[in-house]
């Protein structure tokens, strides 16, 4: 152990103490307070002072602690200040640490900023030891109570401070329940307790070659460091980086004296939601046990009953629970997660925090409260609570309606949605059988923190054990994940696992039912969801705010996807990309024929043709956006996409010789080969080489606008350039388009109107900006190869070797193919709008890149001032959410 007399380091450690007791008056506004005390003291200061709810006593251990700990190990200060805290925990509650005739314990939990349901640990009972066990034997009269705590702290102690293998100690609890033919611990007799405990002792001197701390000062050091540096632990990581939860701000660790749900059977503990996490219901929702602590709850590993028992077992402290869940919420503005205990028939408050909840549960209560004349949440609060995951989850896929299978068995729907993959039973396997792409449901007794890499990776979790509010169901349902809970039939082993007689053998395909709990062995063909209705709500509030601010529009390429677009909410189509019009089967051959062209008439033959399928993908596509704008992009890729394999063509003319036309394929394939291809003849350059190609897509977009005017509809044609570098360029692409145009307008006696703009997709149509704006009326900006140009990342290879040592090494913060990169990429972008707009004010500016659906991106683009947004289809209802949170976040900040 390092130590070191840096009291408060790094910028913005202002407080000038470490540690704070509950009712500290703190004077600041709840927002500070978390990031210093965590969420959880946070909140447990706020249910004591403010509220004045039963909490036991207790310290709060800063995070500025921690954040001093992790960089120069353990400040001097904090020793005195513990000191100081625990001696006025002392006199308040009467006892004293360590003390051989009443001693006082505590637990000690760990608290970050933001949620981080089950990656910290909890210690319980700590401050006993084989002499002031016998104390509390004195002093309750209760043996079993006694030894039940100090067996239960030994084994906690061992596993979360000491780091063994719950294994070693689970062995020994199920050999004794086994013995005793009882189903919880609250059952074990008292020698069985006392037994258990000197073998856990055992485990300890036998895994760790040192015997378990006697000294409370010195098992309380112990656990607050280990919670200090658990927040570096692999899983805590894994977590913050699926959150985007910054890696810097450490944790708090609470201290707080012990209450005992163990005590006898007038008291027990729970754990509780104050509305149904699951759908959102306003009625309070959870789990209680009889004569038992905390943790046996949250890990499910003991039979659990229903909130709703508490009102015939202990009716006093059901009504107070109601009473306090009311004024929680109220307090809270939000629905509540509790962790609670009933001692001798007293009720203590141990923790609260925003609950977890699904992505239906969310919507319902964000609605539900903008409603509630005691919650009274605006609007704008309410679409600030509901996440792009949320809206995953409502729009996931179920079990299809026609689909027949039978359930192999059942357990709780933890997490809404189905899944269909392989069958593993460990993370590792997991992981790995997703790096050989495969998709893998997991399969666990029960999950821990350690599964975490597995959960992510999964498309379903499955577990024996475990109720809705176990690691398994939080952790899937924050993640948008279906997980089935609690299956009691299910006997999970290391490779494989049995209901009844039925073997899941590793990599059997499995499929799950989140919402109905039931478990399919085999593939059960999955249809998407009916989203709730408040989804439409929500919306809707989405759109008032962003309305004249930032649009959604969706790439489409084909009717269908314009279709499923608009349904969603799309504005307009931000992309069509043409070359999939290019690639049917019946298309191919034509576009062979143009590339092999050998003379004149052939060419202008092949491109007659051309014209023909693509004017009746554009009158359908106009039809199903009739009255919003169509941006229609013309052909991008490399001519080699539409040619046969070179590498396949030589193999064969090696082997058996090639047929006459195979022998034209192979020379154009060897003319168009080139060693970069993204860097290459695409985009506009192939209008350059190919002259005539960009006039008749043109002339096909804008008779088929034409036949749709003719036929009363509205269609709004945008014609956009890719891949443009330079002024000089898109004046004369622009030129194409305009002699087309006039060509088609001079067909026809009712004028059309159409704009013409280009994608910006080099740095160095960014830098010029100012110069290419002058010949568009609007840029998009395609990000995706905005993003492989500025970087020099291939985007079709970077992400098979390079990006997870990049990410896992922190050389990038995220893949930025996913998330737009707010540094390079977003400057580009930012100068590219402005220059643009200098020369030209009334230029409209999107982003067609798959940036368009992602959140965070959403969020950077409209600071850098763009109007729209085009993303995929089925992103549009999130990217209709993450614009409008976009546009109240950059209102809000203008306003600080
Ligand atoms: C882009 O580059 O961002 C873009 C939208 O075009 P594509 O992905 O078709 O290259
Ligand atoms: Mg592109």
């Amino acid at each position: 152990m390092s130590h070191s007399n840096v009291v408060n380091s790094g910028a913005g450690d202002s407080p000038r103490h470490f540690v704070y007791d509950f009712d500290h008056d703190h004077g600041v506004p709840p927002m500070s307070l978390k990031a210093l005390l965590g969420g959880k003291g946070a909140n447990l200061a706020e249910m004591t002072s403010v509220l004045g709810l039963p909490v036991p006593h207790g310290f709060t251990i800063s995070s500025a602690a921690c954040r001093a700990y992790l960089r120069h190990g353990w400040p001097l200060a904090l020793d005195h200040e513990i000191d100081d805290a625990v001696a006025r925990l002392e006199s308040r509650m009467g006892r004293r640490f360590g003390d051989e005739r009443d001693p006082l314990l505590v637990s000690v939990r760990s608290g970050a900023q933001f949620s981080m349901p089950g990656m910290m640990d909890t210690v319980l009972n700590l401050g006993l030891n084989d002499r002031s066990v016998e104390a509390l034997v004195a002093r309750t009269g209760d043996p079993r109570f006694a030894y039940d705590s100090y067996a239960r702290f030994v084994a906690m102690y061992g596993r979360i401070v000491l780091g063994i293998d719950a294994r070693h100690f689970d062995e020994h609890l199920h050999r004794a329940m086994g013995e005793a033919g009882v189903r919880t611990e609250g059952e074990l007799s008292a020698a069985t307790n006392q037994d258990l405990a000197t073998r856990y002792r055992d485990v300890v001197l036998r895994q760790c070659g040192r015997e378990f701390p006697q000294e409370p000062r010195t098992q309380l050091r112990e656990a607050i460091e280990a919670i200090f540096t658990s927040w570096n632990g692999a899983r805590a990581h894994a977590f913050r980086e699926r959150e985007g939860i910054d890696h810097d701000l450490g944790t708090a660790a609470n201290v707080q004296a012990m209450v005992f749900g163990n005590r006898d059977d007038r008291s027990g503990t729970g754990v509780a939601f104050t509305r149904n996490p699951s759908n959102g219901a306003p009625e309070a929702y959870g789990d209680f046990m009889v004569n038992a602590q905390g943790e046996d709850v949250v890990a499910g590993t003991s039979l659990t009953r229903p909130l709703s028992d508490l009102d015939y077992l202990f009716p006093d402290v059901a009504n107070q629970l109601r009473e306090v869940f009311s004024r929680l919420e109220t307090h809270f503005r939000d629905m509540c997660d509790i962790e609670f205990t009933v001692e001798q028939g007293r009720l203590w408050m141990l923790q609260t925090r925003p609950g977890m909840r699904t992505g239906a549960a969310a919507l319902r209560m964000a609605v539900d409260m903008v409603n509630d004349p005691a919650i009274h949440l605006t609007r704008h609060e309410a679409l600030s609570r509901i996440t792009g995951d949320h809206l995953d989850q409502v729009l996931h896929p179920t079990f299809a309606a026609d689909a027949t299978f039978n359930a192999l068995t059942r357990g709780l729907g933890a997490s809404p949605g189905a899944a269909v993959g392989r069958a593993y039973f460990d993370a590792d396997s997991a992981v790995r059988a997703t790096q050989r792409g495969e998709c893998v449901v997991l399969v666990r007794a029960e999950t821990s923190p350690d599964d975490v890499a597995g959960m992510l990776v999964a498309q379903g979790v499955v577990t024996a054990r475990g109720g809705l509010v176990s690691h398994a169901a939080v952790v899937a349902r924050g993640w948008g994940k279906p997980a089935v809970v609690g299956v009691s039939e299910l006997v999970v082993g290391p490779h494989d696992a049995r209901v009844g007689d039925t073997v899941i053998a590793e990599g059997d395909w499995l499929s799950l039912d989140g919402t109905s709990g039931e478990v399919v062995l085999g593939q059960v063909p999955l249809s998407a969801s009916d989203a709730p209705a408040q989804l439409e709500v929500i919306l809707r509030w989405a759109d008032e705010v962003r309305a004249g601010r930032l649009g959604v529009r969706a790439n489409a390429d084909t009717a269908l996807d314009a279709r499923a677009a608009r349904e969603r909410g799309a504005e307009g189509i931000g992309l069509c990309r043409t070359e999939h019009m290019f690639l049917g089967a019946d298309r191919l051959p034509v576009v062979r024929a143009m590339i092999l062209a050998s003379n004149d008439d052939e060419y202008r033959d092949a491109l007659e043709q051309l014209l023909y399928v693509q004017r009746a993908d554009f009158v359908a596509i106009l039809e199903e956006m009739d009255a919003l704008p169509v941006t229609v992009r013309l052909l991008d890729p490399p001519l080699h996409e539409f040619l046969p394999d070179l590498e396949a063509l030589l193999v064969k003319e090696a082997r058996e010789g090639l047929s006459d036309d195979e022998t034209h394929l192979l020379a154009a394939a060897r003319y168009w080969h080139e060693q970069n291809p993204m860097l290459g003849v695409r985009g506009v350059r192939l209008g350059v080489l190919k002259p005539g190609l960009y006039a008749m897509q043109v002339r096909a977009l804008l008779e088929a606008a034409h036949l749709r005017l003719a036929a009363g509809g509205d269609p709004r044609v945008e014609i956009m350039i890719p891949l443009t570098i330079s002024a000089p360029e898109l004046a004369l692409a622009r030129s194409w388009v305009i002699d087309a145009g006039e060509y088609v307008a001079s067909n026809y006696l009712t004028p059309l109107r159409f704009t013409i703009g280009t994608m910006i997709e080099t740095p160095r149509a960014a830098l010029l900006a100012h110069e290419i704006a002058a010949h568009a009326d609007f840029f998009s900006f395609g990000t995706n190869d905005l993003t492989q140009m500025t970087f020099g990342f291939s985007r079709d290879d970077v992400e098979a070797k390079l990006m997870a040592p990049y990410l896992a090494q922190g050389l990038l913060e995220h893949n930025p193919f996913d998330v737009l990169d707010d540094q390079g990429v977003a400057e580009l972008v930012r100068m590219g709008v402005t220059r643009g707009r200098s020369t030209n004010p009334r230029l409209k500016v999107g982003i067609c890149g798959e940036h368009g659906g992602d959140p965070a991106s959403i969020r950077t683009l409209f600071d850098c001032g763009v109007d729209y947004v085009s993303c995929s289809p089925y992103r549009i209802p999130v990217a209709r959410l993450a614009a409008a949170q976009a546009v109240l976040a950059h209102d809000t900040s203008l306003k600080r």
